[in-house]
């Protein structure tokens, strides 16, 4: 290894690590290398999936392309997935290549970043819902998802259909909502659509108030929701708890995500549903040297929702924090925000806005949440953070 330099490995281009390779962009050590490992050359963001799902998006437009990110970072992408840390030797493993055969790397770090997100592994599913694997739609990973999503717009051309989205959380909501609006406007007639919560109540998470203004919306556009697990999915149709089985062309799984089995094989200090317990630097409580922000992530000083927006605001302290591990400064500590402002899309259009108690909704609330999303887009596209012409790596953003 080359004296004097330090590795700095990002796992997942996921939300926060966007702008740690923006900033980085604007001004990098000379004497930091930078590892991006992640499988897709893009993120997809999530937030504008649902519309994308609507129609109002193309694809295109809810991806951050991540190689001109990391071309101007000065960094260096593996396109690979991380499946495992030796926290021993400071080595991440990265499988790159088909999933059938995979080419193992092993990657010395100084230090490690990881926003990888939450999973849904195929084999954990098949425990809880047997048939998911092979014959649901899945919500994660989201890249795959949004591939797939245009099959089920085929079929809808083709005949009426009958979707069901399992999981009553924001992502399952917007979804179908999502689903239905598509369908009604330019799709096949006569669809129907339902939402299986999983036994609870459709956004039990959120205040009752922002409940009953979804459950109105869904009554309105004529989406059945249905208070049962559901416990088996074969072609064709769902299983309910309840015993009762659900005709479904179109299973859409949108239930929680966890974390990777495999962090369970590393030493990191888990929590008991394996994620990764940092403290108020989102630095590994037992590992210093590897920092863990977003859906993998567990603060263990404050309690703060799984989603995006978090993902997001961990950014600039995440950077922030990185560069003062390299410089050997003291770390900052960060304190993720008490309430956060939720917009939960009712299909393309309209929204209901919450911001702790308060709550409202209405087309203003849409445009608001397209205005938000379009910015971020908007700040990590790849003109923004290419070097002018012929600048030096680190040099001053255009
Ligand atoms: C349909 C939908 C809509 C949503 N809408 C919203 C919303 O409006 N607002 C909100 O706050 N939240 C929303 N969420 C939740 C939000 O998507 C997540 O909370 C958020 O994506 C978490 O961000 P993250 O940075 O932790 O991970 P992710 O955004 O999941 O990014 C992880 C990245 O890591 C990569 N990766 C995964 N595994 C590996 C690996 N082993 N090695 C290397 N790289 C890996 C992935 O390809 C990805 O690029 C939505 C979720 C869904 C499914």
């Amino acid at each position: 290894m080359q004296s004097g330099i330090k590795k700095l490995i990002l796992a997942g281009g996921g939300h926060a690590h966007v702008h740690v390779l923006s900033q980085l962009a604007e001004q990098r050590p000379a004497d930091l290398d930078v590892i991006l490992a992640s499988p897709y050359p893009w993120q997809t963001y999530s937030g504008m999936v649902p519309g994308f799902v609507a129609g109002r998006y193309e694809a295109h437009e809810c991806q951050i392309p991540l190689e001109p990110l990391v071309k101007a970072a000065g960094a260096r992408w593996l396109p690979g997935r991380v499946t495992g840390i030796d926290a021993q030797s400071q080595a991440v493993r990265v499988e790159t290549g088909p999933a059938h055969s995979p080419e193992e790397h092993a990657l010395y770090y100084d230090r490690l970043s990881l926003d990888i997100g939450g999973v849904m592994e195929r084999d954990r599913l098949e425990q809880t819902i047997p048939g998911a694997a092979s014959h649901a739609l899945l919500v994660r990973p989201i890249e795959v998802f949004a591939t797939l999503w245009p099959k089920v717009v085929e079929l809808g051309q083709e005949k009426p259909v009958s979707l069901a989205v399992i999981g009553a959380g924001a992502a399952g909501i917007e979804l179908v909502f999502a689903a239905e609006q598509r369908f009604r406007q330019t799709l096949h007639p006569g669809s129907r659509f339902t939402l299986v919560t999983g036994g609870g109540e459709v956004a039990e998470h959120y205040p009752a108030g922002v409940r009953k203004r979804i459950l109105r919306r869904l009554r309105s556009r004529g989406i059945t929701v249905l208070r049962e697990a559901c416990t088996a999915i074969s072609a064709g149709q769902i299983q309910l708890s309840g015993g009762a089985s659900l005709a479904c062309d179109a299973p859409v799984l949108a239930v929680p995500t966890h974390a990777p089995g495999w962090l369970r094989e590393t030493d990191l200090a888990l929590t008991d549903n394996g994620l990764v317990q940092v403290n108020e630097f989102q630095q590994s409580v037992s590992h210093p040297n590897i920092f863990a922000v977003g859906d993998v992530s567990h603060r263990v000083d404050v309690q703060h929702p799984r989603s995006g927006v978090f993902a997001v605001r961990a950014g600039p302290p995440l950077h922030q924090n990185l560069m003062a591990a390299h410089e050997g400064t003291p770390l900052k500590a960060y304190q993720p925000q008490k309430h956060s402002l939720n917009l939960i899309s009712c299909g393309a259009g309209h929204a209901i806005a919450s911001y702790g108690p308060f709550h409202a909704e209405g087309g203003w609330a849409w445009l608001w949440k397209d205005h938000i999303d379009r910015a971020f887009m908007e700040r990590y596209t790849l003109e923004k953070h290419l070097p002018p012409e012929p600048a030096e790596q680190g040099g001053e953003e255009s």
